[in-house]
């Protein structure tokens, strides 16, 4: 058994029920999880005589949970950049997101994963809900595994092609894209999970994960929940995730999507919606009612411009007892894979639009980048806030740096004041994968050579170098 002491800690935020905040700590890990947590001189007292085989100072240092984050691709890590900050939610994903996904070959997804974990770590995430592999889940396993993140992944599916095919859409991408029909594509996406969940001891899990809304039928829709509560896990896909995607599903169904969603009895506690922006208050009750949970993308609706200050109900989600996690979706839609700049967001966007300073306080947003993260992925016995018994997923932030001199309420200073730059340690699965922000086990310079190179041959594959529109009618 591995024993590893973090000694003396300033303060560990816990997030556990009470929001304990624990001043002098040390905490004492066994293998992947944590075996004890108390003040100094007890830690010492109770372990007296043990020889470790870490000790790590928490002098001057902030102890955390790693945050969990609900929605990303780490397929479309290398698009960073890439496409135009002129497009809306439609457009984004059929002219630009599809060609993007078509030319990510299993080397450029295997690297783009890599980076996208160094990202997560030294942005201080060390879990995630990645929406599907666009090549088969076995490279993308091997490279979680590698990178040392903990993650749920899937196979990125969908059934159905538009009527009328985007001008630049070409053959391939069209047969990388769709499978025939919802049968074929559940047999797939089962036998992804049956193959591969649970990888690397645990740490690694597969659901049965679709893309959603028009790219998908109903049938694939209802049946990946199915599917996923047969085979014991979870689901996600995006849906309702603009105000044209409801507008469009008004005039051909006569209802918005979630409240279709509803209708087929696609909603329950195994999925995990990601965006969520056009609902209804009717629509919030379906969720509350099913314990279906959101993932909300500060980031992305800011730069996509989805309207989630306008029109987004997530304050009344919170409200009614919906579990709102937070996700940085893809680096081609939000731009980073920062989860502390959309707990920042989150705390400040209904705040200032709603002129109601009472929003999602600072303690809020922390929650819901951490233990409301694990419970939409289905892992709050295991991960999520700082208890015994829990994984030993840990940040250690380094209190000697401005953004923390002084902290006076910690919370609040980690919400709005701190940066990533003062993430020093990270700990995941009881291993240390950062420290002194470097990182452990991986040649950080030899991933950034090649994804630059993968990521040349992936824009040019992908055609989207060329004048692609802004504007697009594909399943209207
Ligand atoms: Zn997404």
């Amino acid at each position: 058994m591995a024993l590893t002491l973090i000694r003396n800690i300033d303060l560990v935020l816990t997030v556990n029920a009470d929001n304990e905040q624990l001043t002098q700590q040390s905490i004492v890990i066994e293998d992947s999880r944590i075996a004890a947590i108390g003040p100094v001189d007890q830690v010492e007292s109770r372990y007296a005589g043990v020889t470790f085989d870490r000790t790590i100072s928490g002098k001057d240092k902030l102890a955390m949970p790693g945050m969990v984050d609900a929605h990303l691709h780490l397929s479309e890590h290398l698009g960073r950049g890439l496409f135009p900050d002129q497009l809306s939610t439609r457009p984004w994903v059929f002219n630009w997101a599809k060609p993007l996904y078509a030319a990510v070959d299993e080397e450029a997804e295997h690297v783009g994963t890599l980076l996208a974990g160094i990202e997560m770590i030294k942005t201080g995430t060390t879990c995630c809900l990645d929406m599907g592999t666009q090549n088969d889940v076995g490279n993308t396993v091997k490279a979680i595994e590698q990178a040392g993140f903990r993650c749920v992944t899937g196979r990125h599916a969908a059934d159905v092609k538009p009527e009328q095919l985007p001008a630049h859409w070409t053959q391939e991408m069209i047969d990388h894209h769709f499978f025939p029909n919802h049968k074929v594509a559940l047999e797939e996406l089962g036998r992804c999970v049956t193959t591969y969940n649970n990888s690397a001891g645990g740490r690694i899990r597969v659901w049965v994960n679709i893309e959603g809304k028009e790219p998908c039928s109903p049938e694939l829709h209802y049946g990946s929940r199915a599917l996923a509560e047969e085979l014991g896990v979870g689901t996600t896909y995006h849906i309702a995730s603009s105000i044209e995607e409801a507008q469009v599903s008004e005039t051909k169904y006569g209802v918005w999507p979630v409240t279709r969603l509803h209708n087929m009895g696609a909603l329950g506690p195994n999925l995990v919606l990601a965006h969520v922006v056009a609902t209804t208050d009717e629509e919030v009750g379906y969720l509350a009612e099913t314990g279906a949970k959101v993932a909300f993308c500060p980031g992305t609706s800011l730069k996509i411009a989805k309207g989630a200050t306008k029109i987004g109900k997530y304050p009344e989600m919170m409200d009614a007892g919906v579990t709102v996690a937070l996700g940085c979706d893809g680096t081609a839609a939000s731009g980073s894979l920062n989860q502390m700049q959309q707990m920042y967001l989150v705390a400040g966007l209904f705040k200032d639009c709603r002129m109601d300073p009472f929003m999602v306080p600072a303690e809020v947003a922390l929650r819901m980048a951490t233990i409301e993260g694990a419970k939409a992925l289905l892992w709050d016995d295991d991960i999520g806030c700082l208890e015994v018994g829990k994984k030993a997923d840990i940040v250690l932030f380094d209190l000697n740096t401005p953004d923390w001199v002084p902290y006076n309420n910690p919370v609040q200073t980690l919400v709005y004041s701190s940066t990533p730059g003062s993430i020093d340690t990270v700990l995941i699965d009881g291993n240390v994968v950062m420290e002194g922000r470097r990182m452990t086990h991986l040649d950080e310079q030899e991933i950034y050579r090649e994804a630059r190179e993968q990521s040349k041959r992936v824009n040019e594959r992908s055609g989207l170098l060329a004048d692609i529109p802004v504007f697009t009618k594909a399943y209207d």
